[in-house]
């Protein structure tokens, strides 16, 4: 029986198990599809994280010592895929990839989750090379420059209005002539006079060189007509995918409560509502997406887990 099975291995569920480790519990492991790490690996520079700022290293090199840290102090690693999560009386079973089953007393959930692509042209060539899902991490790169950012959701206005504060000019692309984010925010966006709507328009290509992406052009769906907004950065926010599947129970409804996005509902010390479950990082309510507030949530999580486990003894 494990004390704490964590699931996934970015920022989250490395630092939830280096808390659960540090902190005393002996049987923890950690379940990660790949190499531990998460989704920061993919970026070749690390924002906004405090006290580091040498633009030298990749995030792969960045994560290295997180994981040797968390194994230092006894953290385990089974690179499986987890299928399902159920709780079945007082504890819970994990099923694994090949249906193999792992018993714990508590559970914290770390899967974060992915940045759907919108599938133009260059997309993935140019992706972290002036193609960014993150205007925290990478806006500041434009500072005075133009900018490009496509979709015309709560998330992409939102960003285009962190942006205009950096950047000289924001082209907003959207496929329709109306969005779809809460007009109180469509409001503000369209009273910020360097946020200019390029609508019922989609990103036909990005273009640019080996120094990265140079221009963008754009289609406009009504009429075909092409045009080239010269942009070095373009920022795609066309929706996330909440990796959430491992709390789907058999009949495809969820375990615990979520909120209409499908992100885990938690609490601030991370307690979904179901008893000894836990949630960390991207893939909660409200989450800032940002790798210091996933550690964070996970190191929380984790004394959570220590203080659950010592009141149920
Ligand atoms: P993730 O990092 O997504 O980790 C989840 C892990 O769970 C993954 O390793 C995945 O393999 C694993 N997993 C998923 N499902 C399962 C399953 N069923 N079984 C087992 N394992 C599973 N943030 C910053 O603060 N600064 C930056 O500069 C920055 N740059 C970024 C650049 C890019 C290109 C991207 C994509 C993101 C960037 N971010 C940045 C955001 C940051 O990476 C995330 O906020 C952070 O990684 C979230 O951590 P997490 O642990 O919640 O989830
Ligand atoms: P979203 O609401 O799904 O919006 C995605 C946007 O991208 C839509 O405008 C969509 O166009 C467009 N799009 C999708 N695929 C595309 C493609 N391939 N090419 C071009 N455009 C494409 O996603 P989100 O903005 O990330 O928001 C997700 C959820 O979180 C939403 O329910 C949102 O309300 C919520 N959220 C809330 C807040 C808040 O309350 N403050 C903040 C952020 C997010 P169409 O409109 O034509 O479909």
């Amino acid at each position: 029986m494990l004390d704490c099975a964590i699931i996934g291995g970015g920022p989250a569920g490395l630092t939830a198990g280096l808390y659960a480790t540090r902190g005393g519990l002996r049987n923890v492991t950690m379940f990660e599809t790949g190499m531990p790490g998460g989704q920061i690996t993919q970026s070749s520079e690390i924002e906004n994280y405090p006290g580091f700022f040498e633009h030298d290293k990749t995030g792969m090199d960045f994560m290295d010592g997180w994981q040797k840290q968390c194994f230092h102090f006894g953290l385990k690693h089974e690179m499986k895929k987890v299928e399902r999560v159920a709780k079945t009386g007082e504890y819970f079973t994990v099923t694994l990839e090949g249906g193999e089953t792992a018993e714990a007393k508590t559970v914290i959930v770390c899967t974060g989750s992915t940045p759907k692509r919108a599938g133009f042209k260059g997309e993935d060539a140019f992706f972290g090379k002036g193609v960014s899902t993150c205007a925290t991490c990478d806006g500041f790169f434009y500072k005075g420059k133009p900018v490009t950012v496509l979709g015309g959701g709560d998330t992409a206005l939102e960003e285009a209005y962190y942006l205009s504060n950096i950047v000289s000019d924001v082209y907003l692309v959207h496929r329709r002539d109306t969005f779809r984010a809460a007009p109180s925010t469509v409001e503000r966006v369209m009273k910020k006079e360097n946020i200019h709507p390029v609508l019922d328009s989609v990103v036909d290509e990005v273009l640019g060189d080996a120094m990265g992406v140079t221009s963008v052009r754009v289609k406009n769906v009504k009429t075909n007509e092409t045009k080239i907004l010269e942009t070095p950065g373009l920022f795609v926010f066309v929706g996330h995918d909440v990796n959430n599947g491992v709390l789907k129970d058999v009949n495809s409804g969820f375990i615990c409560e979520m909120n209409d996005w499908g992100q885990v509902k938690v609490d601030l010390s991370m307690r979904t509502s179901v008893e000894g479950l836990f949630a960390a990082g991207d893939l909660r309510i409200e989450a800032p997406k940002q790798v210091v507030v996933a550690a964070g949530d996970g190191a929380t999580a984790a004394l959570q887990v220590i203080s659950y486990i010592q009141e149920q003894a």
